[in-house]
């Protein structure tokens, strides 16, 4: 009976509509039935960083409705539904008060914000922006706004920062590391970056956080204060998370499946239960967690084999990643954690190419800004495959 059962997938991010289509690549007739929290717009998601570059809101970004995604892969759709928990021996999922049973079960729900626990009246005017809805929220709240504050200057802080300057706000950035991109880049990179963004209007208080937010009292100049723990403080209209995200992980480990940093799955994109599988930014695909699109692209076609009956393992090339921050083109591919090595630099102003090597010489990792992020591709293809 349980092969008459759809194939249910949960998440429509680029996840769960990378594995649609390319499930319909090779099984035209399987029954598919996807569940979405959200609205189930086909967007992606990277370009939320870059709406103002690109002269787009989030309607312009919005790429098929649901209606249309629903009519070309033939699925049947439930939008604005939360999976509340999964019963793996009985092959079934509640949504609201329903158990919907399934032949296989695809986990494609993503990664949530990092909760921050500010103190003060006007920290629940904090927006982080994980998904199109998030994104509609934040453009409204721009509406009128002269001054953002961006909390992190990781890769989503940055290109943020460059996205706002270039839609005409002021900018500031507030991050405890010393450089932007702590874990992305070696030092020299980072400045590099750190200094295009400057020139452009950007100003950043590294080694600092924000400890409280207040709303300013109205009749005043409206917004918020940022008391930074350095003891300054800053005032702005809209105020950014870009703190970090961290595997959907919850409702899994609830129902007894393996869970590390992310859902553990083997390069066959299999949980611990039978016919569970995991993929995009809730799994760790065999130690591995990658909130990036290329290794979900690469997961997706894996796993549309595996479910139409050709077991496959993902295999992970090299997949660097470009910074959106066009004063300061970047290219990163960072050293597998815990690597042996060194980072080789040179510099030419704000033109970085920053070289990881094992100490036998073999390249493991790179960071390249300005004119070097165009040697992207011919660097790639000398780094090893990130699975053997
Ligand atoms: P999501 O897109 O988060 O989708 C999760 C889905 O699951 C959603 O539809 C949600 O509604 C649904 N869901 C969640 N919980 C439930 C539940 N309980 N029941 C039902 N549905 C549920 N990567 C790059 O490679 N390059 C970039 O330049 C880049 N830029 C980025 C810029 C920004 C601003 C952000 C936020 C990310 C960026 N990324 C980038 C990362 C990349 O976008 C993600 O890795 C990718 O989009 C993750 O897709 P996903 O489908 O796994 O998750």
């Amino acid at each position: 009976a349980s092969e008459r059962n759809p194939i249910v997938i949960v998440g429509s991010g680029l996840a769960g509509y990378s594995l649609v289509r390319e499930l319909r690549k090779h099984n035209a007739d399987a029954p598919i039935l996807l569940v979405t929290a959200d609205d189930g717009i086909s967007y992606s998601k990277p370009m939320l960083s870059n709406g103002f570059g690109k002269g787009k809101d989030a309607n312009g970004l919005a790429q098929a409705s649901q209606h249309s995604m629903a009519e070309q892969f033939d699925l049947q759709l439930i939008p604005h539904t939360r999976v509340t928990a999964l019963n793996p021996q009985a092959h079934q999922v509640l949504l609201g008060d329903h158990w919907q049973s399934y032949s296989k079960l695809v986990l494609a729900w993503g990664a949530e914000v990092v909760p921050l626990h500010l103190a003060g009246s006007g920290s629940s005017s904090v927006y982080s922006i994980n998904d199109l809805n998030d994104y509609r929220a934040f453009r409204a709240a721009l509406t009128g706004a002269e001054r953002v504050a961006i909390m992190g200057a990781g890769l989503i802080g940055c290109e943020f920062a460059n996205d706002l300057l270039l839609g005409g706000y002021q900018v500031e950035v507030i991050a405890p590391s010393a450089t932007v991109m702590p874990t992305l880049m070696p030092e020299q990179a980072a400045c590099a970056l750190q200094n295009e963004l400057e020139a452009l209007g950007v100003t950043f208080h590294l080694e600092t956080q924000v400890d409280r937010i207040e709303q300013v009292p109205a009749g005043v100049d409206g917004g918020v204060i940022l008391a930074l723990t350095n003891g300054r403080q800053l005032q702005a209209d809209v105020v950014i998370s870009a703190v970090g995200l961290r595997p959907r992980t919850e409702l899994a480990q609830q129902a007894g499946l393996v869970v590390n940093r992310g859902i553990v799955v083997n390069r066959a994109l299999e949980t611990s239960a039978p016919d569970v599988y995991a993929l995009g930014d809730c799994a760790e695909v065999d130690g591995q967690l990658l909130l990036y699109v290329m290794p979900l692209m690469a997961s997706a076609r894996a796993l549309a084999k595996t479910l139409s009956g050709e077991r496959s393992e993902v295999l992970y090339p090299a997949m660097p990643v470009m910074i959106k921050t066009p004063c300061c083109p970047a290219a990163v591919n960072p050293p597998p954690l815990g690597a042996e090595g060194y980072w080789q630099v040179e510099q030419d102003g704000n033109h970085v190419k920053a070289l990881f090597n094992n100490p036998e010489g073999k390249l493991l990792g790179f960071a390249l800004t300005g004119r070097f992020a165009m040697e992207k591709q011919a660097l790639s293809r000398q780094l090893p495959a990130l699975h053997n």
